[in-house]
């Protein structure tokens, strides 16, 4: 895909994310990889209602930045996760609500943070791993990342946000999505006893589709 378009997409993407509520302020980033192995990032400081696409931080392959205001400090999570998952072709951070309040539960379980209650939290997002809080932009998020060797798509920040990788922009938002609503779902069915997917079901839905689904 070229890169008018990518970052067309970018910004269509950020804007519809932004209008959802999804992740308010200056809050939020979006990297894409660009043909030549080089990246598309959203600026430091900017809102995700308003980014000029002529603007976003554009790196090339060695990871010089080339054009474009200064990139997010949050790049090492970004980098992280390009750096350990050959397929990520995309990845998304936001500052979403539902998201957030689960990862300060303290009954949450850290490997396994997003409940299976639907199909397509499972096929779309893996196992979730909550992280520690990291002080923003301390370079320490990006270890921490790194540490999971690229066997996970989505983790959750605790008290801070999600980060969702993808093979590209859309899968990433949608992955993304669906790691919003099911916490959504997780916070609204706490302590009601929710029906989740059982293990057979998860498993059919694994072999089914077969997903990368780590153990
Ligand atoms: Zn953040």
């Amino acid at each position: 895909m070229s890169d008018a378009r990518l970052r067309e997409d970018i910004c269509y993407w950020a804007q519809s994310m932004f209008a959802r509520g999804l992740t308010g302020g200056a809050s939020g980033n979006i990297s894409v990889r660009t043909e030549d192995g080089g990246l598309l990032v959203t600026p430091t400081g900017s809102s995700f209602g308003r980014l000029d696409p002529a603007r976003l931080s554009r790196f090339d392959e060695r990871g010089q930045l080339i054009s474009g205001d200064a990139p997010t400090k949050e790049m090492p999570l970004h980098t992280a996760f390009y750096e350990t998952r050959s397929s990520a072709g995309a990845v998304v951070h936001l500052h979403s609500t539902h998201s957030v309040a689960l990862s300060m539960l303290p009954d949450t379980n850290p490997d396994d943070m997003v409940p299976p209650l639907t199909a397509y939290s499972v096929m779309r997002l893996g196992r979730v791993k909550l992280l520690p809080y990291f002080r923003p932009g301390d370079a320490a998020m990006g270890d921490a990342v790194r540490s999971l060797a690229g066997r996970r798509s989505a983790v959750v920040l605790a008290n801070h946000g999600p980060v969702v990788a993808g093979k590209d922009l859309e899968a990433a938002v949608f992955a993304m999505e669906e790691l919003e609503e099911t916490s959504k779902l997780a916070l609204l069915t706490r302590g009601h006893s929710p029906i989740g997917l059982t293990d057979p079901q998860i498993r059919d839905i694994v072999q089914h589709f077969k997903l990368d689904w780590d153990a």
